[in-house]
């Protein structure tokens, strides 16, 4: 990438960033543009407004996510040194169970090394607090703070714009030369003055946290097309408690759905519920997110649906960070530099939403569920064309390939050929193909 500015708007010493939100976004922001700036040689002055009490626990003091890192998201710590304490690190499961209609298919990783790592974003569930040094999110502001970020914890009420836009948090405003808004999509309102900023669309979600399932803490569950009006459910285990998130047909769904999923699941032997919240999630990109001193990273400007939103609020910011020190921090520099990267997540989830609306109709039709399950279980003569399979849907749950890669991999000769002989099989009424378990093996 060459290193040419497309304005003048730039940065020198002392330029002064406001970021507005201390979560994945607005931390790994941090992280990257003080890295960025000492490679240059360039003294920045950031600030961090986050208005969650991270003390509290449940909701208040949550990011409301289900809280699994990963590969991506695990890289990208890496890439900054960072090394998650063993304290915040909850569970390391070993595969996903796929619930459908007709049947349960298990999951397993395609290499060893790739763990499924669940966090806490808070203290833990509301009736159960944890201590306070579980929490992901107050990990990763502490590494931005010291790396020599300056955190004020206050909730943001109104953004101005100008030359030195200002960020105001009741009666006092801050100037800066840079504002990056990385408020997510949950938090308090905040006013724009002079932006043409619009939110992305959302959709609510349903989540709880209970007592640790018996027998569900190294695999993560997901459930699709039988309970009424559920459209996605999983359940995650997080160290001595298991999360549960549930995306339903309804617009603003009950917390009593979490009751229904559970009786329906049979995922619950402990139900008492210890938490519980809505909170939304992203569906589209984000309208007019990048200006003259200004630019939304995270979830407040494009994230991959449904998945890998803390691994997407690590690239935008990244990128965010590296256009402002490389290149620049006008309209035009983040046009040039940032928004293909948003772009080409909002077009990957072009296919995620292909992808899902497929898998939602296979749920909805017995017989191409049958074929699936039988598929997805196969071993032996088309090994490889059911290891394909059950990789993409790995890399579905688990947010660890493009959506688009995962879509053509399901078009491949190979898998089609699987399809069609399952589907024979099963018509003539032959013995099934051997199974998953059953000879001891599964994909490694
Ligand atoms: C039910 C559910 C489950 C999910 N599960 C996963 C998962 O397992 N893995 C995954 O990678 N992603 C998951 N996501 C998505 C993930 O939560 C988000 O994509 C990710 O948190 C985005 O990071 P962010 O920093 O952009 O926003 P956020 O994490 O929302 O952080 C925004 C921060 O800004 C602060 N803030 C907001 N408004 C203000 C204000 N006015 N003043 C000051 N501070 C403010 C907030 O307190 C917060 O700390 C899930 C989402 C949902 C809804």
């Amino acid at each position: 990438m060459s290193r040419v500015p497309a304005t003048n708007l730039q940065l020198k010493n002392d330029s002064r960033i406001g970021v507005v939100g201390g979560g994945p976004a607005g931390s790994f922001f941090a992280l990257h543009v003080l890295r960025f700036a000492a490679q240059k040689k360039l003294r920045l002055h950031v600030t961090i407004f986050e208005g969650r009490d991270f003390s509290r626990a449940g909701p208040v003091g949550c990011a409301k996510c289900a809280g699994l890192l990963s590969a991506g998201a695990q890289r990208h710590l890496k890439t900054l040194n960072l090394t998650l304490p063993s304290e915040i690190i909850q569970s390391t499961a070993d595969s996903y169970v796929l619930h459908m209609a007709g049947g349960t298919v298990e999951i397993f990783p395609p290499h060893h090394n790739r763990k499924i790592i669940s966090v806490y974003r808070g203290r833990g569930p509301r009736l159960s607090p944890l201590s306070e040094s579980v929490n992901f999110d107050e990990w990763l502001l502490h590494q931005a703070e010291q790396a020599g970020a300056c955190i004020k914890f206050c909730a943001v009420t109104a953004i101005t714009a100008g030359p030195h836009p200002a960020v105001h948090t009741g009666q006092t405003g801050y100037h800066f030369d840079l504002i990056v808004l990385a408020c997510g999509i949950n938090g308090r309102r905040i006013q724009f003055n002079g932006f043409d900023y619009h939110p992305p669309q959302t959709k609510m979600m349903i989540q709880d946290e209970l007592a640790q399932l018996p027998g569900q803490n190294r695999r993560i569950h997901v459930y699709f097309g039988r309970r009424r009006g559920i459209i996605f459910g999983a359940t995650v285990p997080k160290g001595n408690f298991t999360n549960i998130s549930l995306l339903t047909t309804d617009d603003r769904p009950s917390l009593k759905t979490v009751d229904r999923f559970l009786a329906e699941s049979r995922a619950g032997g402990q139900t008492q519920r210890l938490c519980g919240c809505k909170p939304h999630i992203a569906v589209s990109r984000a309208q007019g997110y990048f200006a003259d001193h200004f630019v939304a990273i995270g979830d407040a400007a494009a994230t991959r649906l449904y998945k890998d939103g803390i691994g997407s609020a690590a690239r935008t910011a990244e990128r965010a960070a590296y256009t402002a020190v490389y290149s620049g921090i006008g309209a035009a520099n983040f046009r040039r530099r940032y928004v293909p990267l948003c772009r080409r997540i909002a077009l990957d989830n072009f296919f995620g939403r292909l992808l899902f609306a497929s898998w939602e109709m296979t749920n909805r039709l017995p017989w191409l569920t049958h074929l699936w399950l039988h598929a997805l279980n196969a071993v032996g003569g088309r090994l490889h064309s059911a290891d394909r399979c059950r990789l993409a849907l790995w890399n579905m749950f688990t947010g660890d390939d493009s959506y688009r890669h995962i879509f053509f991999s399901l078009l491949h000769p190979g898998v089609v050929g699987l399809l069609l002989t399952v589907g024979w099989r099963l018509r003539r009424g032959q013995p099934e193909i051997k199974k998953v378990g059953e000879t001891g093996e599964h994909i490694q």
